[in-house]
């Protein structure tokens, strides 16, 4: 596995590899990897002959000043656990790498953004789209990795590989967990015990709402149950519970045959946000 902290040094070898004819992969991440991450690390190398992971905190993507500062960062566990998974490159730029100036461009998903992560964390999916379109053309992959837990995240990637004609394949990973249901996550890592102890809720939460939506029960009350589930439970502070068309992200007021819904839940425990998805 090469590491490169350059976008030149990466520019060089993506220009190499693709002069070779080989089938390029690129899973974005932010590190502190986990079993979620090397699944997709994994599932790329299977499709792929380079394996090009990003692990780059994107301060552009974070609303929260110490959400960014707390954020785990632990790059040599990270390149450990990489090369085995099957990364050929891994790519570690600092923040002046990425932004030797400040951007100017703003992205707008008109109302794919304005539910949900978008609403709740204002200029996220900017910074999200500013560094994914750059990644996108540092790494130039045949193919791209993202994982189903950020379920938004992959609506706007689908419209911003649309609008900009990127030469792609997004390609999808479902949400990879614990044993007890929680979805895994960097930000896992800064639970308290008891916190950990309590989190599997978010997930039993969702699947109870998911056997709710199948059984045809309406959204407002799905959503209202699930939100007072959660609030049940005094270490969580739930931020939104929602039913929404899986292809559009709005809420739905009813279903409607053959289209699909996703319940998406974001909550604080202790201090820590988490998120979570079911597809319905
Ligand atoms: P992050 O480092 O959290 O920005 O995540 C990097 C990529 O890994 C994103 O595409 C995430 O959706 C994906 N990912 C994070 N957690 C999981 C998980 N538990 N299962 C599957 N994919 C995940």
């Amino acid at each position: 596995m090469q590491v490169f902290t350059t976008a030149a040094e990466l520019r060089a070898h993506v220009e190499a590899a693709r002069g070779a004819g080989r089938r390029l992969a690129l899973v974005p991440t932010m590190g502190a990897l986990h079993e979620g991450h090397l699944q997709l690390v994994r599932a790329a190398a299977q499709d792929c002959d380079e394996v090009i992971v990003s692990v780059f905190v994107n301060p552009t993507q974070f609303n929260n000043p110490d959400d960014l500062r707390l954020y785990p960062r632990q790059p040599e566990q990270d390149a450990a656990a990489l090369a085995p998974a099957g990364c050929t490159a891994l790519f570690l730029p600092t923040v002046a790498e990425v932004y030797p100036q400040p951007t100017v461009l703003r992205f707008d998903f008109g109302p794919l953004e304005q539910v949900m992560e978008g609403a709740h964390r204002p200029g996220h999916f900017n910074g999200v789209a500013t560094v994914v379109s750059k990644l996108f053309h540092l790494a130039r992959p045949h193919r791209a990795y993202f994982g189903q837990k950020d379920f938004q995240q992959v609506a706007v990637v689908r419209q911003l590989i649309a609008d900009l004609s990127f030469d792609l394949e997004l390609v999808v990973y479902p949400t990879v967990r614990e044993t007890d249901g929680l979805a895994m996550s960097s930000r896992n890592a800064r639970l308290t015990p008891a916190a950990r102890a309590a989190a599997p809720l978010i997930y039993q939460v969702l699947a109870q709402a998911a056997t709710q939506v199948r059984q045809g029960v309406a959204p407002a009350e799905v959503q209202a149950a699930a939100l007072a589930a959660l609030a049940h439970e005094p270490q969580f502070t739930p931020e939104y519970v929602e039913v929404a068309d899986a292809q559009t992200l709005q809420p739905v007021a009813g279903y409607e045959p053959g289209r699909a819904v996703v319940l998406c839940v974001a909550a604080h425990l202790a201090g820590v946000r988490l998120i979570d998805n079911i597809v319905v």
